[in-house]
């Protein structure tokens, strides 16, 4: 067996830890102070800070001994001297979304995300730019649009891998078979040596001084180890482990540079931040292809597809740019997806066990069509014509690459303490024995009872697997002779063991294994020139970890959860899974001793993609701030810290976790856009609960929960409640006692509302025996406070001919005096859970009737529709709530229901043609529940309609929260960020928002009134 060799280690790795983190404890206070004093950045010391640092995408946790953020690159070598004084390490960081523990050490974590992230130089000429280590790809890569050019390392994670990151680690992206590694495509780096000196690292014949120096010394080694270099080394293009020390005698398929030269920056990518700081990198950029043809290519066998490979490379003469792979599992959970059968379809011939996607791009489509001929004739010669789906168009191409992402996202949200784990993901092998490997490596995974799903990069002989462990139990002892027998493979392949992820705490100990002791001695020697003062993420590559130390694992030996009474039922999640046939217990069944909710909890594996900025909901007060601690991963390790005691006593009730789930609005962008479901704004409702239960709940609290109870009353005094929005001092005083902001204005009252009105639809007893019945479920907002809008859907329900009754209470008038139904979504927002379950078992139990016809239940405002199909089914309501939440629909989901069922032809004669421009906000609970397209065609209905949607995350008032005082700022940037600039921008445009607290924020903050969709189509009836 291949095990590597033993180390010189002279302390483990939880002894050093430990060490370092009691002498830490002593300096911490001084490293803290004077931080705080020497610096303006900002010093995060506090037991969740460093707790939510200890992580990132592995498996691994080790608490820092503090955070700091700085505001300026300036600040990064201050922080550094400092560090140096007090004899503190120093852990660099970008996303922290490594997967092997390289962002995960005690010491100084010194975090370039929030500040250090600008664009230095752009030259278009040169095509080249230089940038600040913490900008991530995908904003660097929007910037550079304009120009024609992109950075092309893309990496997955490139909506939030830094640059620094990157290079830290020499990433490798899908197209790394066009463009190379990172390596390959850095120029030059400024950084900072540990002690304190500054380094320009570029070409070696032009450098001097101790750049010079570095370059001569590391030259010697490896002119010295050259035969070491030529034995041991792979020679891969994708090998990342170790230092670069092949610089000086190139062993990579593809030099790192054009001519041959040596350029020293290439000595630090790759270095994990463990030989100097990275300041700046200059990069070199390439031309934006302009057209792209997808080929997807339909295998019988696993086996075919793997070999087939080593055959498409050779294809396109420098235009093929992926071979990425889909396994038969990943195309089974994409078909079982109902959002993405469709598309996975589209690229099917018949049943095959794998599609291999190859991509071709270029300057125009018309030269791409040889190639992709080409490719069709060489399956032919393979024995498999006829096996490939020709994309020519952009749409189909990118929806499959979307596709290919979802799916690798529902894999990762299994349920259960097994988990698919990252630690042989990036094994390279040479294209020539992928199928053997492959094919072998499943035998391994199989021999110890569990298994892989394949995925991605084909074109390299990188493939992804994961093979599914129970790291609280004996995964990582699995996990070690997995690895083992993996190397054995690796090394009989002639391969390199860690081919895109470095080598961090899981592969360090790999190292002199892969290239031998005097490789290895020489890259102690590297570390000991530039960082004689072991600074710099000590215990990374030279003298590493054991892999399997289960005292530096975030579910290690000690990991125990505390106990708890949950108020939501999270009993969905208390389950465990069987490693191969991934099929989950019934609920309860897990051993949670926090009834499910540690393990919804535990769901976050720290991947980090809730820190884009792209498209989607998630998460908005993430990208307002910027801090760790206001992100989803930020919060979902708060909370496992709190459930698991290492936060202390009570945590859960406690302020550190009070204060991670400050500013979540609720949006549950999360729960859609997490890849693994992370369900934040249910959490805050459990947390808000087990907060308020123990510290109580403030008038204003009381307020905004009981408001569906007394509104009918406030409605009488319509006058006199209203002077709050015209009597300034009034709003004052009103803050003062509610923490309500005067600067908001307080929706509405009217004496004269929906509930009041006279005409309400048909009676319950017609509409159980109308041929064509809708039940409307009229929420507190729209019938007291925008009565126009319940009467606006009224009288589209009519016009299209249905039989609408009002859902209302049993009987004339129940103990509150009101008839109308609430869902409870003002009482969960408070975390008063049990007032809430009575509101939400009263309306089921209404809707009960309808439901069990299978009538429609129709609501207009999207947070109290979708709390039947979301929070009323963990109230313990039982079967009713199920049984109503399938017919709960928001008013556009039925319209376009019935559109599609040929039910509103009439409906469609009587709608007048648009005038103007329609704009279209979601609502964020719109979008979590996927159901935007709905609006989209029910506003299409209208002749000559074009409703453009805005791509935006939450507007910010989520409720309540926009009308604190203490929100107030965050809420309006949240609204800045893309809402109010996309609706001023269009100034004739007519808004269409569904939600209460959208059209509000879009009144306050660009003075514009914005209609809810029922409006807008009852203002089109001729
Ligand atoms: C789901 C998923 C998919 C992934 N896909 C890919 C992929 O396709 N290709 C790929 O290559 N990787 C991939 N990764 C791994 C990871 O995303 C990449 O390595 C990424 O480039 C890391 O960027 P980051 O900003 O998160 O860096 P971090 O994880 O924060 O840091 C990475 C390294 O760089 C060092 N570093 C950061 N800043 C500096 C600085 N200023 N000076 C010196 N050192 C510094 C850190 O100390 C660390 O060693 C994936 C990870 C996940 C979770
Ligand atoms: S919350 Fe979701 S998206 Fe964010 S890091 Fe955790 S798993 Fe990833
Ligand atoms: S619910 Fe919204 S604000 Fe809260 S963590 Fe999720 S995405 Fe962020």
């Amino acid at each position: 067996m291949n095990a590597p060799l033993p180390k010189e280690a002279t302390e483990s790795a939880a002894n050093m830890y430990e060490r370092v983190s009691q002498n830490f404890n002593e300096v911490a206070g001084k490293l803290a102070s004077r931080l705080s004093s020497e610096t303006q950045g900002e010093v995060l010391f506090g037991a969740a800070d460093r707790g939510r640092y200890a992580t990132d995408a592995s498996i691994y946790q080790v608490k820092p001994v503090g955070v700091f953020v700085p505001r300026s690159a300036q600040e990064v070598p201050i922080a550094m001297a400092i560090c140096r004084d007090l004899g503190v390490p120093i852990v660099p960081r970008g996303g922290g979304t490594s997967q092997c523990g390289q962002t995960t050490g005690a010491g100084l974590v010194i975090d370039h995300t929030k500040y250090i992230r600008n664009v230095l130089e752009v030259d278009p000429v040169k095509r080249t730019v230089e940038v600040e280590p913490g900008i991530v790809l995908d904003q660097l890569n929007a910037s550079l649009k304009k120009h024609g050019l992109w950075f092309p390392v893309d990496v997955s994670t490139s909506a939030q891998a830094t640059l620094g990151g990157m290079a830290g680690n020499n990433s490798c992206g899908s197209r790394s078979i066009a463009y190379g590694n990172m390596v390959h495509n850095v120029l030059g780096a400024k950084a900072w040596l540990s002690d304190g000196t500054p380094i320009q690292m570029g070409s070696f014949d032009q450098s001097t001084g101790r750049a010079k120096a570095i370059g001569e010394f590391v030259q010697k080694l490896a002119l010295q180890l050259k035969p070491e270099l030529e034995a041991h080394w792979p020679k891969v293009l994708r090998r990342v482990a170790g230092y670069n020390l092949d610089i000086f005698h190139n062993q990579n398929e593809k030099p790192y540079t054009g001519d041959g030269s040596v350029n020293l920056a290439h000595l630090l990518v790759g270095s994990e931040g463990t030989l100097a700081m990275t300041q700046s990198l200059t990069l070199q950029l390439s031309e934006l292809p302009r057209a792209k043809v997808l080929g997807v290519v339909n295998f019988p066998s696993f086996y075919q597809a793997m070999d087939a490979a080593q055959h498409i490379v050779k294809l396109g003469q420098g235009r093929l740019t992926a071979v990425e792979l889909v396994d038969r599992t990943m195309i089974d959970l994409s078909l079982q997806n109902p959002a993405f059968a469709p598309t996975i379809r589209t690229a099917l011939i018949g049943q095959p066990e794998a599609v291999l996607l190859v991509e071709f791009a270029g300057a125009d489509k018309a030269s791409l069509l040889p190639d992709m001929r080409q490719l069709v004739e060489l399956m032919g010669d393979l024995g498999l014509p006829n096996s490939v789906v020709e994309m020519v168009d952009e749409a189909p191409q990118k929806n499959l690459w979307e596709v290919r992402k979802a799916g690798l996202n529902i894999m990762m949200s299994l349920k259960g303490d097994g988990k698919p784990v990252s630690f042989i993901e990036d094994c390279a092998v040479p294209l020539a024995h992928l199928a053997e490997y492959t094919d072998e490596l499943t035998q391994v995974f199989k021999r110890h009872g569990t298994k892989g799903t394949w995925y991605a990069h084909a074109s390299v002989g990188t493939l992804h697997v994961r093979p599914i462990l129970d790291m609280r139990r004996d995964g990582a002892k699995r996990m070690r002779r997995i690895a083992e027998e993996a190397s054995a493979l690796v090394r009989k392949y002639k391969g390199a063991y860690s081919g895109e992820h470095g080598d961090g705490l899981c592969r360090g100990e790999w190292i002199e294994w892969q290239f031998g002791p005097q490789i290895t001695q020489a890259f102690a020697s590297i570390k000991q020139h530039l960082d004689p003062l072991n600074l710099l993420s000590p215990q990374r590559i030279v003298n590493p970890p054991k892999m399997d130390d289960t005292s530096i694992m975030r579910f290690g030996n000690q990991y125990q959860v505390i106990p708890i009474q949950t108020a939501l039922d999270w009993q969905l999640w208390n389950v465990q899974n069987d490693p191969v046939t991934e099929q989950t217990t019934e609920p309860g069944t897990g051993g949670d001793p926090a009834q499910g909710f540690a393990k919804a909890v535990e769901m976050c594996n720290n991947n980090g993609t809730c820190r884009k900025f792209d498209a989607g909901t998630m998460c908005p007060s993430y990208r307002v701030t910027r801090d760790e601690q206001h992100l989803t991963r930020g919060r979902a390790n708060t909370l496992r810290l709190a459930l698991s005691g290492q936060l202390g006593q009570d945590a859960l009730s406690g302020e550190e976790v009070q204060q991670a789930m400050d500013l979540c609005v609720g949006c549950k962008g999360c729960k859609r856009d997490c890849p693994t479901g992370v369900d934040m704004a249910r959490m805050k409702i459990e947390t808000t609960h087990q907060y308020k239960s123990k510290h109580g709940f403030t008038l204003k609290d009381r307020l905004i929960s009981h408001l569906p109870r007394y509104a009918h009353l406030a409605a009488l005094f319509s006058s006199l409640l209203n002077l709050r929005n015209s009597l300034p001092w009034l709003a004052q005083v009103a803050e003062k006692f509610t923490g309500l902001s005067a600067k908001r204005s307080w929706p509405t009252w009217h004496s004269d509302h929906f509930f009041n009105a006279e005409t309400q639809g048909v009676t319950r007893a017609h509409v159980l025996q109308a041929a064509k019945p809708v039940v409307m479920f009229v929420d507190t907002f729209n019938g007291y406070f925008e009565s126009e809008n319940a009467f606006a859907a009224m009288r589209v329900l009519k016009a299209a001919g249905y039989s609408v009754h009002v859902a209302s209470k049993e009987g004339l008038r129940n103990e509150t005096g009101s008839r109308h139904l609430c869902c409870g979504r003002t009482y969960l927002a408070n975390g008063m859970v049990d007032m809430a379950r009575e509101q939400a078992r009263e309306l089921v139990n209404a809707l009960l009737p309808f439901a069990e016809k299978k009538i429609a239940i129709v609501g207009l405002e999207p947070s109290c529709l979708l709390t039947l199909r979301d929070e009323a089914l963990v109230l313990g309501l039982g079967d009713a709530a199920q049984v109503v939440s399938q017919q709960a629909m928001l008013l556009e989901e039925f319209l376009a229901r019935e559109n599609q069922n040929k039910q509103l032809e009439g409906l469609k004669e009587k709608l007048n043609a648009a005038k103007h421009p329609i704009l279209l906000h979601g609502h964020c609970h719109q979008k979590a529940f996927g159901v935007m397209s709905p609006v989209m065609e029910v506003i299409g209905l209208i002749p000559n309609a074009k409703p453009e949607l805005i791509e935006s995350s939450c507007c910010g008032m989520a409720g309540s929260f926009g009308y604190e005082t203490s929100h107030l700022d965050v809420s309006m940037q949240m609204a800045e960020l893309s809402l109010l600039p996309a609706v001023r921008a269009k100034e004739d445009a007519i808004v269409v928002a569904d939600g209460t607290s959208c059209r509000h924020q879009i009144k306050d903050g660009a003075s514009r009134d914005a209609i809810h969709v029922a409006q807008l189509l009852s203002q089109h009836l001729m």
